[in-house]
């Protein structure tokens, strides 16, 4: 592989193993300050409008303590440790946290933040294809871009939102692009390289995120086709993580060419449509185009855009990475299994678990999944 690529990919991992340094590499060079952003649908361009980062908080590999005092051990592995870092005060350096209240779990951390920082709660309508939704949600979300303002002492104009939202869709549309070059030139990338590019954009602003993808989609581009004889699997779920996971994959003869997780291209999926004030257009967008777990929709379309993923990138099976105890995903699991078998898609089920340090049985699925594909 070119050695320019590989310098590309160094860049990404280095984000997104380390977002503490991300975050005071930003601070450093723009003087200006950052907010916590919890998993997922938490409104981005208004942040990012007022010159901030909008950090995402996606927890991370810590030794779980004072965390059991608050929460049961049956919520999920991710805020289990964002919990722990609110309490250890890793969070303390953002001048406010939005939590968008989309499970229980997530509820629970709006009511109960133990950070010093402002908690910006936001509730996401779910009765989503009326018009009455897209009032609610421009309202909630001016109500979070007032109490962004009152917490960062920032001046946020409709002006700014939309040069935002360009700068986001343009985002968007970039990340696509990469999903479909990393499937096409599948043999030049890993599991562990494809999630970091994916991750690091929660890290940096995504202006710098787009020109650093850029790059490596025309260096991929530049690089003779290959075959590729690993297996070709596509990721389903909120995260595949911790990175130990997709090594696996790798060591499996396992290469991922698309995803419906929640940390990458489900985010990439739904653009800010055009038209209308910025706040009514990043409504429409959660109500008329998100498509996720988190986003209720009687016909769950996410199943129809995973049977279209496996068939346009030609995949051979689908690992669905459900977050322990994670309910919107478990909710939606029996639905996919049954529409996995109606069309012979193989997959399997990994239960993620970001504390886990044992990857025997993780091992032992992946690598017999991979042998019977
Ligand atoms: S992983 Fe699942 S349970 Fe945990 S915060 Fe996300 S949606 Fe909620």
């Amino acid at each position: 592989m070119a050695n320019s690529v590989k310098e590309l990919y160094a860049g990404f991992h280095e984000i997104a193993d380390s977002p503490a340094k991300a975050l005071a590499t930003f601070k450093k060079e723009t003087g200006e300050q950052a907010i916590g952003c919890f998993p997922v649908w938490t409104p981005e361009p208004i942040i990012h409008a007022g010159g901030m980062l909008p950090m995402g908080l996606w927890g991370g590999t810590i030794e779980l303590n004072k965390v059991r005092e608050f929460l049961p051990s049956f919520a999920c592995s991710i805020m289990q440790a964002c919990m722990e870092y609110e309490i250890n005060g890793t969070y303390d350096e953002l001048s406010a946290v939005i939590v968008p209240c989309l499970c229980d779990t997530l509820k629970a951390i709006s009511q109960k933040y133990k950070g010093k920082s402002v908690c910006i709660p936001v509730v996401h309508a779910q009765n989503r294809p009326t018009e009455a939704a897209v009032e609610y949600m421009v309202e909630e979300y001016a109500d979070v871009k007032r109490r962004i303002e009152e917490a960062t002492g920032k001046t946020i104009t409709d002006e700014a939102i939309s040069a935002s939202l360009a700068v986001y869709n343009e985002h968007n549309a970039v990340m696509r692009e990469f999903a479909q070059v990393a499937a096409e030139k599948s043999a030049y990338i890993t599991a562990a390289d494809r999630h970091a590019v994916m991750k690091s954009a929660w890290f940096v602003r995504k202006e710098k995120h787009t020109e650093m993808v850029k790059k490596l989609i025309s260096e991929l581009k530049a690089l003779p086709d290959k075959e590729d004889t690993r297996k070709r699997v596509i990721l389903s779920g909120i995260m595949a993580e911790p990175k130990e996971l997709l090594n696996i994959m790798e060591e499996s003869g396992v290469v991922v060419v698309g995803d419906d997780l929640a940390q990458e291209t489900r985010q990439y999926v739904a653009d800010y449509p055009d038209g209308g004030a910025p706040l009514e257009r990043m409504a429409k967008q959660w109500c008329q185009g998100v498509v996720c777990s988190l986003a209720f929709d009687v016909k769950k379309p996410r199943i129809d855009n995973i049977v279209d993923m496996v068939k346009s990138a030609k995949a051979d099976g689908v690992i669905v990475c459900i977050v322990k105890f994670c309910d919107p995903e478990e909710f939606d699991y029996p639905f996919l299994r049954r529409r996995f078998e109606k069309e012979n898609i193989p997959h399997i089920l990994l239960d993620i678990d970001q504390q886990i340090t044992s990857y025997g049985q993780a091992q032992t699925k992946i690598q017999g999944f991979a042998e019977i594909l």
